[in-house]
């Protein structure tokens, strides 16, 4: 099977939220038959509802894969799985979120997989780290740009490269 570019969303609102998407980006980096080709910087972003959690930090980043959709897609539960053992033994309750949000231009409907992932246009979380990446990047027949300006920011920072 040729590369394949796919898409995929990291998020995290853990004690150690940035350590937590440092990380993960480091395994996504090794996973097999794949390359991690770009990752946006972090964006740091205030909790709706409660303040007193922590911010959820969140990037992007872009992968060339030979992995079909679903065996990345478990991949990705390996790796949030494995987040989950390492933080019930230190820092409590898991926070590592890991979406497929795109793959090559196609689009699964099923029942353990959604792509394009169905959040993702009302996501600023998203759309700005994507746009970060892969900015003349086009989906769902649109510019990123153009489901870009339909979303509010929510106060999405970027934050400092490390
Ligand atoms: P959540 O933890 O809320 O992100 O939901 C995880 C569930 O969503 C899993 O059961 C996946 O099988 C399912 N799912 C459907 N589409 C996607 C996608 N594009 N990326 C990640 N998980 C997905």
């Amino acid at each position: 099977m040729a590369f394949q570019l796919a898409y995929i969303g990291l998020g995290s609102n853990l004690e150690s939220p940035v350590e937590q998407v440092r990380q993960a980006l480091n395994e996504l980096a090794t996973l097999p038959l794949s390359r991690l080709t770009a990752a946006s910087s972090l964006y740091a972003s205030r909790p709706v509802g409660p303040q007193d959690q922590p911010d959820f930090i969140n990037a992007v980043v872009a992968l060339e894969t030979r992995l079909s959709p679903l065996a990345l897609l478990d991949q990705l539960q390996a790796l949030e799985q494995q987040h989950r053992r390492r933080r019930q033994r230190h820092w409590g309750p898991r926070t590592l979120d890991l979406d497929l949000l795109l793959y090559a231009n196609d689009q699964i409907n099923s029942s353990r997989l959604r792509v394009p992932h169905p959040q993702m246009t009302a996501r600023a979380f998203v759309l700005l780290p994507l746009s970060e990446i892969a900015p003349s990047l086009n989906f769902l027949q649109q510019p990123l740009s153009a489901w870009l300006e339909r979303v509010e920011k929510q106060g999405l920072e970027r934050l400092p490269d490390a």
